[in-house]
């Protein structure tokens, strides 16, 4: 019978140890890379305590330096022991890695479907350890499974991804690192002719020393350690790299919102209502243009800090009334405005008469009881080529005459639609 394990001519015991220490110290590299990688996550995590998928990165590459070393320090031993344990280490890796940025796109929904190919690794793993002993099987299994993992995760990315360069960036490393288990695996195997053999050689009663040598010395075993602590790299270079953008893009978004009312500040309405009204499927589009009457006055009596509240009470107000696409923001001072998209006066009038009215039914508790706070509305449509400036300055001067024909009413361009004005405003 062709022994191989024999033909090769397996080193004298005292180079084994030497050339299998040797072959450790250059495999340690992985797992304290990744420890290091997961330090970092682990930090990034300590000061942005809010973003809740980097825990997942950090346990995800401390999970991979734990399966690493396991099957390296061969702890626990046993061949059948040491590859349930240090698979079940790195198919948690995995999950987690996974799970972290699926999360990060707001997919943690998709965790039964990882859970289930987990289990399913797991299963075969077992079965082509203790059932149907075959090392290659095995091998397929594990490389395999974490491809569609990865893969699975690039399926959902480009569901999810919006127009930014991060994302799709993510989208093809996490595709390109689910093809790499595919091809290195196929690749790899085929030039390691060894590996088939080395069940049987166990069967027959070969040295586990002698066939975990012939195991490290293989092409397949070489190129995924290496492989792996490359792409493993990029991987956590991308992650982090998508976390520096996100915490960017939050810092911009901050700039661009009223941290009293919650909606666009003067900055980020200009930005967004451009954007509207570049887009043409949303025209025609009309400006709805308030003030607050007689503020001055809440503050007098009550305490600018009141005056505050009464603020973000109708800066909720306005968020519940508008529709996704509309641009809502608090322009300075106690000065609202809605650019309402797919909107004509006649119906932007409505909205205003009904906003106007549900502005006075408001029951503002950090005021008296029975006060009212009321309004005066403006309300414009855009005209063909006006620019923003234009349309903010007609609806302005609307505000500007509501008030001076006596406050709490809506004007349009075509004189006064509604005086409903019942009572005085709180101040
Ligand atoms: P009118 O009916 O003519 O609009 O009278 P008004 O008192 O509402 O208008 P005026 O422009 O005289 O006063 C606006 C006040 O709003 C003055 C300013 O101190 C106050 N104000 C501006 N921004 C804020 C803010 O962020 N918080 C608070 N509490 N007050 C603000
Ligand atoms: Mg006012
Ligand atoms: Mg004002």
């Amino acid at each position: 019978m062709r022994r191989p394990w024999r033909k090769g001519g397996v080193p004298r015991a005292g180079a084994r140890r030497q050339r299998m220490s040797e072959g450790r110290l250059y495999l340690l590299a992985g797992p304290a890379v990744s420890l290091v990688v997961a330090c970092v996550f682990l930090l990034v995590w300590l000061h942005h305590r809010k973003r809740s998928y980097v825990p997942f990165f950090a346990v995800a590459f401390c999970a991979y330096a734990m399966a690493a070393l396991s099957q390296l320090f061969q702890i626990p031993a046993g061949v059948g022991l040491n590859t349930m344990v240090s698979g079940l280490v790195y198919t948690f890796g995995i999950f987690c890695l996974v799970q972290g940025v699926l999360a990060r796109f707001g997919k943690a929904g998709a965790a039964p479907v990882l859970a289930a190919v987990s289990v399913a690794i797991l299963g075969l793993l077992y079965y082509f350890m203790y059932v149907d002993r075959s090392l290659v099987a095995r091998i397929y299994v594990q490389n395999f499974g974490y491809g569609v993992m990865f893969l699975f995760a690039a399926v959902e990315i480009f569901g999810a991804s919006g127009r930014r360069k991060v994302d799709r960036i993510l989208f093809w490393v996490f595709l390109l690192f689910g093809l790499h288990f595919f091809v290195r695996t196929v690749l790899t195997l085929s030039i390691s002719p060894d590996l088939f053999a080395l069940d049987r050689m166990r069967t027959e009663g070969a040295d586990a020393r002698t066939i975990g040598l012939l195991f490290r010395r293989s092409p397949f075993w070489q190129v995924l350690n290496f492989s792996l602590l490359v792409s493993g790299l990029l991987v956590a270079l991308a992650l982090l790299g998508a976390i520096a953008v996100d915490a960017m893009d939050e810092l911009e978004r901050q700039g661009r919102i009223d941290p009293l009312t919650g909606l666009a500040n003067r900055r980020g309405f200009d930005d967004l209502a451009q954007e509207l009204i570049a887009d043409k499927t949303s025209h025609p589009q009309s400006l709805v243009y308030f003030d607050i009457d007689r503020f001055k006055g809440i503050n007098d009596g009550f305490g600018h800090a009141t005056g505050d509240l009464v603020l973000a009470t109708v800066g909720g107000l306005v968020a519940r009334v508008v529709m996704p696409r509309d641009v809502a923001a608090r322009r300075g001072g106690e000065e609202f405005v809605v650019l309402l998209a797919s909107t004509s006066a006649r119906s932007a009038f409505h909205f205003a008469e009904r906003m106007r009215a549900e502005l006075r039914r408001t029951s503002f508790p950090m005021l008296p009881p029975g006060a009212v706070v009321t309004a005066s509305f403006g309300v414009a449509e855009r005209r063909p080529d006006e620019d923003l400036a234009d349309l903010l300055h007609r609806a302005d001067q609307l505000v500007y005459a509501a008030k001076h024909a006596g406050r709490d009413l809506v004007l349009t361009d075509d004189g006064v639609l509604a005086v409903p004005v019942v009572g005085q405003g709180a101040g």
